[in-house]
């Protein structure tokens, strides 16, 4: 006997332990669900074996009638879900039952609070799927055949932390799940009841789901048989591909499950777009907006996306050919009747109707998304909350649509001093003061970190709104996005502000006669610093702080640099990075003033080198010689209360 055939007993993933209990505990009230998932599951992989019998009608073994049964055991008290698809083989159920191997799921279970609540909430941005069998079932049964291969396997778990493996015959080539199901759920042998959860959940799966019904024996009037009693099968579903149908035909109820189907999630979509394109390229395109982003969004190889047909056959769910990278949260279908059916996976990559299709799809969603931002602004500030920082890619990515894009963006800004991102720049133009051209932005790493920056003092004290970046995405898009509405955008940490336009000519005269006064200091200063600083300027923006860094107009940002270097790059090699920042002063504040009359050159420097450390605390920055800071506060604390 080879290992292959023999019974193996293996562990799930501690993951999918944790899981089972959960989901069987926050989805008691929607126990039915179960059925949706399995269904789905056998239907994509009919939709598998339609596509690779495409190229090789062999894998169908002859039997080329693709359907999905659901059939009941009374006195075993189970369900079969059968399908006569693509199938598995040992190796595949191992990888696809038993395990996540989903990338991000360590991350998911870490957010998990132990809330039923909150935690039931989360589960549906991770997906139930086939696990969702354990919500009905105390054991279930897989066997399943791989098309075109000999061996069948078995799998069987009674979802408690363990699952068996052996070899099995099986004569046709699919998967059958097997539910035994727990006491007091059996409502689910009641054929009306699954007839009608069918219905509910999985009417527009384009694959038939057929159900036994069993005809009574036929009788002549003297009671005599003359045909007897039989079961036939019969379709349970429209079976029609929901995206086929005309809007007017489809409920919002159906909508909804057929997303649950094609985007593997388990609450109803926050929005969609159902729509067909003429042209030289003709195709319908169903596309769902998440309301929720999924727990892998930050995946890059995440594999649910948009699914590609062609003449109602399932081609391919690879994202990237159909979507950009910046909307992998859009799910649904395209299907298109302008491509060959033997369409390959490589002839796909270079297809020009791919291309049509692809930058139609965009404008599609980017349509959605504006009749949101319209119409229902409630659900588009929810969509900014899950995606925006997904969306910000889009102003880098997508060059042709990047206008529109901008007017999709939202940001945090001294308007409110909310973390909430809700301002469009379209809002912050209409609210620009006389005379101000330019769109003022500060990057920092933490949102607390922007809002409390020295550099607002001025623009606060003037009362110019500045946009508050503090997302890691920022720094990038502020890199591509230079202008909007033909003003240009301005980090306020970065060379002159300009912003004498708001000063009177008093204040002016003021400023140039306090750089005078301060020249030999500023010198002083600079001969401290040495080579940590690029220049010792007087400051105006400052209005309570004493100190603040800036760079030259072209230089990184500091908020950049910090960046790159937690990434781990190493900016010198790259040749950038290793930015001088300007140290600026403010005039007013005491600490200045008191340096300017300081005679003791070590206690001097010492201050000096207190302002640089404290302004680069205050940018969220890291110190180079944090002991040496302390060490210096603690020696003028410690003269301060010798006093
Ligand atoms: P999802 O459908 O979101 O991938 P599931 O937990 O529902 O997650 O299923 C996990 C995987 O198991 C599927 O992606 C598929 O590879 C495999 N699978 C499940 N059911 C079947 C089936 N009936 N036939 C073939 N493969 C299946
Ligand atoms: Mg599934």
């Amino acid at each position: 006997m080879s290992v292959e055939t023999q019974k193996e007993t293996l562990g799930f993933q501690t993951e999918v332990k944790h899981l089972l209990d959960l989901m069987i505990h926050s989805l008691y009230s929607n126990k039915e669900i179960f059925l949706r998932e399995l269904i789905s599951n056998a239907s994509d992989a009919i939709d598998k074996l339609r596509f690779e019998a495409l190229a090789d009608d062999s894998l169908y073994e002859g039997d080329s009638d693709l359907k999905i049964k659901v059939s009941v055991d009374k006195d075993a008290r189970t369900i079969t879900v059968s399908d006569n698809g693509i199938g598995m083989t040992r190796e595949e159920v191992q990888k696809h039952i038993g395990t996540i191997a989903k990338s991000g799921t360590k991350e998911f279970f870490e957010k998990l609070t132990g809330d039923q609540a909150k935690d039931s909430e989360l589960i549906g941005q991770f997906g139930v799927g086939f696990y969702s069998a354990f919500i009905v079932a105390d054991k279930v049964t897989l066997i399943t055949r791989k098309a075109g291969e000999k061996e069948a396997v078995r799998w069987e778990s009674e979802g408690k932390g363990e699952y068996t493996l052996e070899s099995a015959e099986k004569a046709t080539h699919g998967t059958d799940v097997i539910l035994h199901l727990k006491e007091g759920e059996d409502e689910f042998l009641d054929e009306f009841r699954l007839r009608s959860i069918i219905k509910k959940f999985s009417d527009h799966i384009s694959v038939p789901i057929v159900m036994d019904r069993e005809i009574p024996a036929e009788k002549d009037d003297e009671g005599n048989e003359t045909a007897p009693a039989r079961v036939e099968e019969e379709v349970v579903n429209s079976a029609s591909a929901l995206w086929t149908l005309p809007k007017e035909e489809i409920s919002e109820e159906e909508y909804n499950e057929f997303y649950k189907h094609v985007g593997h999630d388990f609450q109803d979509p926050l929005a969609y777009v159902h729509s067909r394109v003429e042209g030289n390229v003709e195709y319908t395109l169903l596309l769902y907006i998440p309301a929720k982003a999924p727990f892998d969004l930050w995946d890059r190889d995440a594999k649910h996306g948009v699914k590609l047909y062609v003449k109602k056959v399932f081609i391919t769910d690879d994202a990237e050919k159909l979507m950009p990278r910046y909307l992998r949260f859009v799910r649904g279908v395209i299907d298109t009747d302008s491509l060959p059916l033997n369409v390959s996976r490589e002839i796909l990559q270079q297809s020009k109707q791919i291309n049509v299709i692809k930058a139609g799809a965009v404008k599609k969603v980017l349509g959605l998304l504006e009749s949101l931002v319209k119409d229902e602004p409630e659900k588009y500030a929810q969509f900014w909350e899950q995606f925006g920082n997904v969306m910000k890619e889009g102003v880098i990515e997508d060059i042709k649509n990047r206008e529109r894009i901008a007017k999709l963006l939202r940001f945090s800004s001294t308007q409110s001093d909310q973390p909430k991102q809700d301002v469009s720049l379209e809002d912050y133009v209409s609210r620009m003061k006389e005379g101000q051209d330019k769109i003022y932005y500060i990057t920092a790493d933490s949102f607390a970190a922007a809002k409390n920056s020295p550099h607002l003092e001025i623009f606060r004290k003037k009362g110019i709104e500045v946009l508050l970046l503090s997302d890691k995405i920022d720094e990038w898009l502020v890199s591509s996005l230079t202008e909007f509405d033909g003003k240009p955008l301005q980090s306020i940490a970065k060379g002159e502000l300009d912003l004498d336009k708001f000063e009177s000519e008093e204040e002016k005269k003021q400023q140039e006669e306090v750089s005078k006064e301060f020249e030999s200091v500023l010198k002083q200063i600079k001969d401290v610093l040495g080579d940590k600083i690029k220049d010792v300027k007087v400051s105006h923006r400052l209005t309570d702080s004493p100190a603040c860094l800036v760079t030259e107009a072209h230089d990184m940002s500091l908020n950049m640099e910090r960046i790159m270097k937690e990434a781990g790059q190493n900016l010198n090699m790259l040749g950038i990075g290793g930015t001088k920042p300007i140290l600026e002063i403010n005039p007013q504040h005491e600490i200045v003033t008191a340096l300017k009359e300081e005679q003791d050159d070590a206690r001097f420097a010492d201050i000096v080198q207190i302002l640089f450390d404290q302004a680069i605390l205050s940018e969220g920055g890291q110190l180079d010689d944090p002991a040496a800071f302390v060490h210096k506060l603690n020696v003028l604390l410690r003269d301060l209360l010798k006093k």
